[in-house]
């Protein structure tokens, strides 16, 4: 039996992680809760899987839900807040595995935490690796503690890792579904709206990773990502682009081998591997290859998605290069969506603030945060 600690409980992986806790009631309890904002939510999942352990983003928030819990009549279970009550969660002595899948840097430090306290983590937030990095996987190797990657391509690469040796590894390629505007003509993306850069074709995600979908900045950040968990400079990662997002990622081996990872698109198949490592439990998440018709692959435009080439180009600089691409697009992004700047405003802040980045490499978690606030702070200044 193993107890989770998700981290990120209300959001769309912290809910489809409670999907799979309760497909596979033998195999996984839920020890602690950070639910962060939403009150409702973390009520009725509180009072459905009674963890040891809840925290929500605030104090205020969090004394709301203590008080609709004992009105409820549920007792005995611990109520706490902020970054401290996300660190008790990941590091609760009951909790065996942590998903970590809070949004942005704010699942920084519990992630760190949850790895010094020598926790297997299941890695869904993708900020992490590309802010910190080194420093988790540094840390995860001299504790000896696994990181298992939830986003789907990462997922697929450690799939098809699985195979070979590193040293045999020639290309990791990333997929990128190329988002709503991938055969957009690029002088119709002045006038993009965040209506349009919303709807994303195959996957229903968050409001920031939708919009980074979109700009393609998200596969930037998980180049950066790839870099990390599976050890390997920002040349031998690609991206290509493939509309059907039905092979989640590939790796091409020197023999000239290339080896796919076909599945549903369903984030609950990446929960279950990371969950279930390393075995492979039965599941209903069965994938049609019989109505499989075309696979396509293309290039990706750098000249319509500029926030690729940036990306690559903090991958090769590294360190505050990468903390400071993640930091300026979430500025810009929250920008765009208040109407406040276009949709090639973004790539045009972030590039802004790389350009004035000066180049380090933070070797704690507090660094790596005072350099996001620097970033941040820069990109404020920059827009309207
Ligand atoms: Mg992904």
């Amino acid at each position: 039996m193993k107890r989770l600690a998700i981290l990120g409980s209300t959001g769309s992986i912290g809910q489809s992680t409670l999907s799979i806790v309760e497909q596979f009631p033998d195999r996984y309890q839920v020890a602690a809760l950070a639910a962060g904002r939403n009150v409702d939510e973390a009520l009725a999942q509180t009072v459905r899987w009674r963890p040891k352990i809840v925290s929500l983003a605030t104090e205020e928030l969090a004394d709301q839900l203590a008080t609709r819990l004992k009105e409820a009549g549920v007792t005995g279970i611990e109520v706490v807040h902020g970054t401290e009550g996300t660190v008790a969660c990941s590091t609760l002595p009951d909790a065996d595995f942590v998903v970590s899948a809070i949004v942005g840097v704010a699942g920084l430090e519990a992630t760190h935490a949850a790895i010094l306290a020598g926790k297997p983590v299941g890695l869904a937030n993708k900020e992490c690796m590309v802010a910190a990095g080194e420093i988790l996987t540094a840390a995860a190797g001299k504790q000896n503690v696994p990181i298992l990657p939830i986003d789907s391509e990462h997922n697929a690469v450690h799939q098809c890792l699985r195979v070979g040796a590193h040293s045999e590894v020639k290309t990791i390629w990333l997929t990128a579904s190329g988002g709503p505007f991938r055969q957009l003509p690029l002088d119709q993306f002045a006038s993009i709206t965040p209506a349009q850069a919303l709807k994303h074709p195959t996957w229903v995600m968050g409001r920031r990773i939708t919009i980074d979908s979109a700009s393609m900045l998200n596969k930037g950040l998980e180049v950066i990502e790839a870099c990390r968990l599976f050890d390997v400079p920002p040349a031998q990662v690609r991206v290509i682009v493939h509309a059907q997002s039905t092979v989640h990622s590939l790796v091409e081996y020197v023999d000239g081998s290339i080896l796919a990872q076909i599945s549903v698109t369903d984030m609950r198949l990446p929960i279950l591997y990371a969950l279930a490592w390393p075995e492979r439990p039965a599941s209903t998440l069965t994938f049609d290859l019989g109505a499989l018709r075309h696979l396509d692959f293309e290039p990706p435009d750098l000249e319509r998605f500029p926030c690729l080439r940036l990306a690559f180009e903090a991958a090769e600089k590294g360190g505050s290069h990468c903390i400071a691409l993640n930091a300026a697009d979430e500025v810009a992004v929250e920008a765009f969506l208040e109407g406040r700047i276009p949709f090639m405003g973004i790539p045009r802040t972030i590039e802004q603030v790389l350009a004035s980045t000066p180049e380090a490499h933070p070797a704690t978690i507090a660094e790596v945060l005072a350099a996001d606030r620097e970033a941040r702070k820069t990109a404020h200044a920059l827009l309207p």
